[in-house]
């Protein structure tokens, strides 16, 4: 019989929403079916026939509506659902009276439309859950109410156990759905914020080196710009582009010309402040933002270079010889835009390639 909640229980690492949702609705259907079983075994000890045998149609009802979980039939195991409770209510008015604590089932409906409204019913069928569930209640309420006002007598025994069961089945109940309810949604969220995530490191860094891609790097280079402007503090770039790298492509394949770029931010990123962002400006040309003056940057660029320089890239055995060459240049006056102050810095940057080569330029 929990089959199907063990099964689901496995795969909880993977659970979607909707399993969560086959999860709960089954593991309520088989603890709606269990109430029932017990109710049968009461009114069966007090030979209420009539009543074993709709305590007897609802079980088997409930069972089938277990099985529905599978087919998604979801319309129909809420529409069951929500008619059983409240034919049993009735039907215990009936039988019992209003004295053995049946109209807590009532709080029961609440989280029952609740979840009609996290299925993907349509909108009509949402509002008309809603209302039928509002009426029914309200009515049902009305009808306690007045008949309650009308009996005033006291409880025989076999009532009060009745009663006590009612009130400890409907209250469990009721406390398991506001649980899986409250945990369906939290899920969900987390989900959902796990996904966003997801998503805003895909729109922010770059796919092969994972250091912060074109558009991260010149949002963060123009909220430093302004900030450079209200107080004036130093602040430099530096643009790198690695040396010949065309001719590392042709000479060791496109694999190795990957795995240069990803060693070479990997020993970057290692070599410098985490608080100085550090991004892929294009192919193989990088960025690196310091809040430093153009002698720090300098020599921090200068660092950089002969790390590089000195590293072995070993690739599938081959040494690979890796350079880059940086231009570098400090925020000012002439530098009034995020593309004025990388072009600062691609001038000097273009000197050192004239020049030769595996260099820092800043003049
Ligand atoms: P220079 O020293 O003047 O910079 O010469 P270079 O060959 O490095 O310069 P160029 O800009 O002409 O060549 C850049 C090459 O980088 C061209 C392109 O095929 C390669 N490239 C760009 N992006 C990638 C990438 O993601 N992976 C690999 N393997 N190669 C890339
Ligand atoms: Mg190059
Ligand atoms: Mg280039």
């Amino acid at each position: 019989m929990f089959n199907k909640i063990f099964r689901l229980d496995r795969t909880q690492n993977s659970m979607n929403f909707d399993s969560i949702v086959d999860f709960q609705l089954s593991f309520l259907l088989y603890y709606a079916s269990i109430v029932h079983t017990g109710l049968l075994i009461l009114s069966l000890c007090f030979f209420a026939l009539p009543v074993s045998a709709y305590y007897f149609v609802t079980l088997v009802m409930f069972l089938i509506c277990a099985r529905f979980i599978d087919s998604r039939n979801f319309i129909l195991i809420h529409f069951l659902t929500y008619i059983e409770i409240t034919l049993h209510i009735y039907l215990i008015y009936v039988f019992f009276g209003v004295f053995i604590g049946i109209e807590l089932y009532y709080i029961i409906l609440i989280p029952v439309g609740c979840y009609a409204l996290l299925m993907s019913f349509s909108r009509n069928l949402k509002i008309f859950f809603m209302l039928m569930i509002g009426s029914v209640n309200m009515i049902s309420y009305v009808c306690v109410e007045l008949v309650d006002s009308l009996n005033a007598v006291t409880l025989p025994p076999v009532y009060r156990i009745f009663l006590t069961y009612n009130i400890f089945t409907a209250f469990g109940m009721v406390i398991l759905q506001s649980y899986f309810f409250i945990d369906m949604i939290s899920r969900k969220f987390s989900n959902l914020q796990e996904r966003s995530s997801i998503f805003q490191h895909q729109a922010n860094y770059d796919m092969l080196t994972d250091i912060f891609n074109r558009r991260e790097m010149t949002r963060r280079i123009d909220a430093a710009l302004k900030q450079y402007n209200a107080d004036r503090a130093p602040l430099s770039v530096c643009i790198g582009d690695i040396d010949n790298f065309k001719s590392i492509n042709d000479t060791y394949g496109h694999n190795a010309g990957d795995y240069v770029l990803k060693t070479m931010c990997a020993i970057m990123k290692a070599n410098i402040r985490k608080s100085d962002p550090f991004g892929r400006w294009g192919g193989e040309e990088f960025v690196l933002m310091m809040h430093t003056d153009l002698d720090a940057c300098y020599n921090r660029a200068e660092c950089l270079r002969r790390i590089i320089e000195s590293h072995k890239f070993d690739f599938e055995g081959k040494d690979i010889p890796v350079t880059i060459t940086f231009g570098i240049a400090t925020a000012g006056d002439d530098t009034p835009s995020v593309s004025s102050l990388i072009e600062k810095a691609d001038r000097m940057l273009y000197k050192g390639k004239k020049n030769g080569r595996n260099q820092t330029v800043y003049t």
